[in-house]
């Protein structure tokens, strides 16, 4: 990768300060292209990668002049004043005072419509609100693909599997990081773990109050507003910190590192409450990525680990189930967390106990008596390379020219295409005919 993460670290421009953007702490980085300015560090948004959506940017040996410096602290006050959630309780009551009645969003504005304000949205597309709306999740319009804050919704299956996850993992309060209808489930559940919100999406203001919601950027831990400390601090601490998890839904690619760092202020938060004796395990975590950030994942949090949970979204046409339209092996999303395998229990039919890995995996994956574990990581069942001395993905063939197992269409090491066809593979050919 080009840019190497740094932190978040404080800035001479800015009297010893970390600069901000109007999303907080900017993150420090480097770039490591090989190129001319290969190891030159930079400030840039925690929470936007691209340029146009957040301009704000510093090189670190750039020297601000203290008016500069003044004009940019002033830019980020005027763009964080603008934000539509000046006062989120007052946009709460607002909307559940019309929606006690039953009234109409805007989809177009995101934004809950009194009756007499619904004549101003005539060309937009409203929706009626029940006024016992539970899933609020449901009227917003997701947010694209390419936004920051891109935002996916769990399918019921993936739901109930999370919910009996929390239960058995001893959950008695969630942080939900970007799992807004984890938050809403859960608050439907009086007798189950209480849930508190952290997100970026400030349309669910609305919706739910200040101490159900804080808005939230997870890529470096900052609060938009001042109250929402609080909020999170009694929710972590209660109980002493007992009972707490953390289920993180971030948007795919953004930077691991930084939300390790999250995670380690989590917890020291938790540790911070009172009478709890010091230690130094990180609380218990669940994380959902794709499979195939796995290396990322255990390189930036060593305490988590892969399950082989595919977790499913009803609004994403790749990320859900083979049933509903998806990949042909399913979601490639994966659960990743802290709490030992041994204690993620999958339900049947799609998963079933492996005793000698003596976790739960996918009815596809196999276990493999070569390398002692069932390897399957993409959904598709592996073949074991005797010359390899691993399993790969079926697709692959064991080239001789390359020393290795790859995809027939593979730019070849000895350039002989004849490798290729003619087997050194025979024996995993057989293996594979013998499977089936
Ligand atoms: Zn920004
Ligand atoms: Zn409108
Ligand atoms: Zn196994
Ligand atoms: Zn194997
Ligand atoms: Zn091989
Ligand atoms: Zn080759």
């Amino acid at each position: 990768m080009g840019v190497k993460f740094i932190g978040l670290e404080p800035c001479s421009s800015f009297g010893g300060e970390i600069p901000a953007c109007p999303h907080g702490p900017m993150l420090l980085f480097e770039r490591a292209d090989g190129g001319r300015k290969a190891g030159r560090q930079f400030y840039a948004c925690a929470a936007c990668r691209d340029r146009k959506a957040c301009a704000f940017f510093l090189w670190r040996d750039e020297r601000l002049a203290p008016e500069k410096a003044r004009q940019w602290r002033e830019r980020v006050a005027r763009a964080t004043a603008a934000a539509p959630v000046a006062d989120h309780r007052a946009r709460f009551l607002r909307a559940e005072e019309i929606l006690r009645l039953g009234g109409r969003y805007c989809v177009d504005c995101s934004q809950v419509l009194a009756g007499s304000e619904a004549s101003l949205h005539s060309a937009h597309e409203t929706r009626p609100v029940d006024p016992t709306l539970v899933r609020p999740s449901e009227l917003l319009r997701p947010r694209s693909a390419n936004s920051s804050e891109a935002q996916y919704l769990f399918s019921e299956a993936t739901l109930a599997a999370l919910l009996t996850l929390l239960n058995a993992a001893g959950a008695r309060r969630v942080l939900c990081c970007g799992a807004p209808r984890l938050h809403e489930r859960l608050q439907q559940q009086p007798g189950g773990p209480q849930s508190l919100m952290l997100d970026c999406d400030r349309r669910y203001e609305e919706f739910w109050p200040p101490e159900k919601l804080c808005v939230y950027n997870m890529f470096n831990h900052h609060m938009f507003c001042t109250h929402g400390w609080d909020v999170y601090r009694e929710f972590v601490q209660r109980d002493g910190g007992e009972g707490l998890v953390v289920v993180i839904d971030p948007p795919f690619g953004g930077r691991l590192e930084a939300l390790a760092l999250t995670l380690q202020s989590i917890t020291v938060t938790r540790d911070a409450a009172e009478g709890r004796p010091a230690t130094s395990t990180l609380l218990p975590v669940f994380l959902i990525l794709p499979y195939f950030n796995e290396p990322d994942v255990l390189r930036s949090l060593p305490a988590l680990h892969m399950t082989d949970m595919r977790v499913e979204y009803e609004n994403h046409h790749k990320y859900t189930s083979a049933a509903a339209g998806g990949r042909k092996h399913g979601s490639p999303v994966r659960l990743f967390t802290s709490l030992p395998a041994e204690r993620v229990e999958l339900p049947p039919p799609l998963y079933r106990r492996c005793p000698p890995c003596r976790r739960w995996v996918h009815v596809d994956n196999r276990h493999c008596p070569q390398c002692d574990r069932c390897t399957s990581k993409d959904g598709r069942p592996y073949q074991h390379c005797d010359l390899c001395e691993r399993c790969v993905k079926i697709t692959w063939r064991h080239c001789s020219g390359c020393g290795r197992c790859a995809l027939p269409a593979h730019p070849c090491a000895a350039e002989r295409p004849a490798a290729l066809s003619r087997p050194r593979d025979s024996t995993t050919g057989q293996k594979r005919k013998r499977r089936k």
